[in-house]
């Protein structure tokens, strides 16, 4: 195998990203859809290791009517359920809130289709990113790509400013207060289920030897469901490792036969992530999951994606520095640290838990809170709902690690 160094950029682009999943893919996407002429998108090339897209994920979130992405929904659900041993609470909303359901094929499909309809994006597929250096007026990226006679070609080109969609080097994912690492099935069954319409988000809910967790069962139509296993963690484990728990996940939701397998579905995300992202440089932002993209309390991260993506394009588009997230709502950040300390600390009280906030706070008040836009009646009815004294310990443990964290900077 020959590895060749190029001295000279080939190409040069206003904008380059470096990762074509579902941040750099959404931004690519956000251009299309809102810049007034085509031509109007600065020259962007999006890098991406991967040679061809799979149906690898699907993609659900709460959204009243979701009309910008509506060509990518497959299904909406009007009701979700929380259930633990025998007890299972139902919610609907009166306001038109639907749980959707994208197959992340119909995004990776629409964003290629968009792509290739416009002169100025360019998406690189079977390469990847390996140096990226600031110069004085541009930044070098060097670009790995495997060519047809299986030698590895490199390139370098030049961009104005980079969005950078890897886990940053220096951060550290297993630091993440709690892992939601999960591994699941979409079946389709030999004949129609019987399952109520209804989105199973946390179904029996229970406590192990590791800790908490929970099924995901969704009936997508009448013949298919997916079903996954989830698990809360503290430390980092390989989906891989929740195969035969999710084996018997699928088996207690839809029989031990009737049914074939037709996609695997597993990931980890990182739940409350320690420390801040400073970035080094201006022209090279960073964003995605280790920037922050995943909701702490509930590892939710495609609808953030959207709305940076949207803020991220209007800006570029303006002829300004693309941005990462801006910061959220600090005390929503800060329930947030102390919920997910709250089930770290007593896996044991976490179904109590989430079947309370089902139970006592109203469908709108928790999806807001949900969909990182509640009122503060919204976060009195979420305390209000939570048993109290478990509560009160995470939130002093939670004043003296802030406390010592400051110590500990000024030192
Ligand atoms: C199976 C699964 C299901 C999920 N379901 C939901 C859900 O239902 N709802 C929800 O809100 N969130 C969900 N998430 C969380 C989150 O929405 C996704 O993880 C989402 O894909 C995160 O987007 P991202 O851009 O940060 O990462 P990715 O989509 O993983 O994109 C990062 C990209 O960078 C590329 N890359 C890596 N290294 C390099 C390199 N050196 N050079 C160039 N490119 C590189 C990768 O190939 C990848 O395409 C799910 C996550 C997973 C894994």
């Amino acid at each position: 195998m020959q590895i060749i160094q190029p001295n000279k950029c080939r190409s040069e682009f206003e904008l380059v990203i470096i990762g074509g999943g579902c941040s750099g893919l959404s931004l690519a996407l956000a251009l299309c859809r809102l810049a007034d002429k085509p031509d109007l998108i600065p020259s962007t090339l999006i890098i991406e290791p991967r040679p061809c897209y799979t149906n690898d994920r699907s993609w659900c979130y709460w959204e009243k009517e979701d009309k910008k992405n509506s060509d990518l929904v497959r299904k909406k659900w009007q009701a979700w359920e929380f259930s633990s041993n025998s007890i299972s609470y139902r919610q609907a909303s009166k306001r038109g809130w639907k749980y959707h359901y994208v197959p992340a094929i119909t995004f990776y499909n629409s964003a290629e289709r968009n792509i290739s309809l416009n002169p100025n994006l360019t998406l690189l597929k079977d390469s990847r990113v390996v140096d990226v250096n600031p110069q004085d007026n541009h930044i070098e990226i060097l670009i790995e790509s495997c060519s047809v006679d299986n030698n590895i070609k490199t390139e370098k080109v030049a961009a104005k400013q980079i969005v950078d969609t890897r886990i940053p080097e220096n951060v550290d994912v297993s630091s993440a207060v709690l892992k939601q690492i999960f591994f699941g099935f979409e079946v389709v069954m030999n004949k129609s289920h019987r399952f109520p319409d209804v989105a199973r988000v946390m179904e029996n809910m229970r406590v192990d030897d590791k800790g908490f967790v929970f099924d995901y069962v969704l009936p997508i139509d009448s013949n298919s469901i997916l079903v996954e296993f989830t698990r809360f963690a503290e430390k980092s484990l390989s989906p891989e490792s929740l195969r035969k728990d999710a084996m018997e996940s699928l088996r207690r939701v839809c029989g031990g036969s009737g049914y074939h397998i037709v996609r695997e579905e597993y990931g980890m995300i990182p739940m409350g992530l320690r420390g801040k992202l400073k970035p080094k440089d201006a022209r090279w932002i960073h964003t995605g999951l280790g920037a922050g993209a995943a909701r702490p309390s509930t590892g939710y991260a495609f609808k953030r994606i959207q709305h940076w993506a949207d803020r991220c394009a209007e800006r570029i588009l303006e002829g300004r520095n693309a941005h990462g997230f801006l910061p959220d709502n600090p005390l929503l950040m800060w329930m947030d640290k102390v919920f997910l300390r709250t089930i770290a600390n007593n896996p044991a009280i976490a179904p109590q838990l989430f079947l309370s906030l089902a139970r006592k706070v109203s469908p709108e008040s928790l999806l807001r809170f949900l969909t990182d836009q509640p009122t503060m009646r919204d976060l009195l009815a979420i305390v209000l709902a939570l048993p109290k004294l478990a509560l009160f310990h995470s939130a002093l443990a939670q004043i003296y690690h802030e406390i010592r964290a400051i110590n500990w900077s000024h030192a």
